[in-house]
């Protein structure tokens, strides 16, 4: 009896999926197994699922990693153990920075000192973001500071605040307080004795970006899908929390997106 798991097919943004031959499995039972291929900006390599392979052929399976090939030969530029497919996305990005072609095949470039040096450092990020739980390429602060916003207040008959709007550019806070003006039906050049006044608050705001580059994710605003602006970060963070934002380290956070595509989850126990 043998056991073979069909790999999820990755998402595949090109009208024809690749598919490659990946060698799987120890060399005395080496299987060439079919593997769809998520294409990379990078030409000659691609993102694909990571097997494992028994004894006896044909064994193997998914296990829940994700590698980048080569696609001319099928063989592992980066393989690292416990890869997210946001891991072999970003090796691809980082491989492709320098001027190796890897669209050559695997004899030409395991023969070129470049190459091997670009795919051993590029594999060392890879290993230390893996084991730190993490992407490869972050910005320094997921914390964005927004400049103080605009407040449109609402005055009461003994001039007391009861109604107040942030707005985060004058503009805005000027046409708003015009569509007060006619919604509250004040008369304010008649020097009615309640008003509407705009000022600039004292402290900055705060949104949270992810932190991956490359991602534009900015914590929202669940009932308006803008968004979310505060002078209190804590508060932010509480809600960054509760709609599946993981922290990375103080500074940093990663989106519900971001966070899924860097864990790799290895089910394979062969
Ligand atoms: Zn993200």
């Amino acid at each position: 009896m043998h056991t073979t798991i069909t790999a999820p097919e990755p998402v595949v943004d090109a009208p024809q999926p690749t598919v490659i031959h990946q060698p799987v499995g120890p060399r005395s039972a080496r299987q060439q197994v079919p593997t769809v291929v998520e294409p990379t900006p990078v030409a000659g390599l691609g993102v694909a699922p990571r097997f494992c392979g028994g004894w006896v052929a044909p064994r193997w399976a998914f296990t829940g990693e994700w590698v980048l090939l080569h696609l001319d030969s099928g063989i592992a530029a980066v393989n690292v153990d416990g890869a997210g497919i946001g891991h072999a996305r970003e090796a691809a990005e980082l491989l492709g920075v320098g001027s190796v072609d890897w669209t050559y095949p695997a004899e030409i470039l395991t023969g070129d000192p470049l190459a091997l040096d670009v795919l051993r450092v590029v594999g060392d990020w890879v290993r230390d973001a893996v084991r730190e739980n993490r992407p490869v390429r972050l910005h320094a602060s997921s914390w964005q500071q927004i400049p103080p916003p605009w407040s449109v207040d609402v005055l009461d008959s003994r001039g007391k605040v009861f109604d107040s709007y942030f707005c985060f550019t004058y503009g805005e806070a000027e046409q708003f307080t015009v569509e007060l003006g006619i919604d509250f039906d004040l008369d304010l050049s008649a020097g009615s004795c309640e008003d509407i006044t705009i000022s600039r608050l004292v402290d900055p705001f705060w949104e949270l970006r992810c932190a991956r580059r490359g991602c534009t994710a900015v914590l929202l605003d669940d009932e308006y899908g803008i968004p979310d602006r505060s002078p209190n970060r804590r508060a932010l963070a509480a809600i960054a929390a509760d709609e599946s934002w993981r922290q990375l380290d103080e500074r940093r956070w990663l989106c519900p997106a971001c966070n899924a595509q860097f864990r790799g989850t290895k089910t394979c126990t062969w």
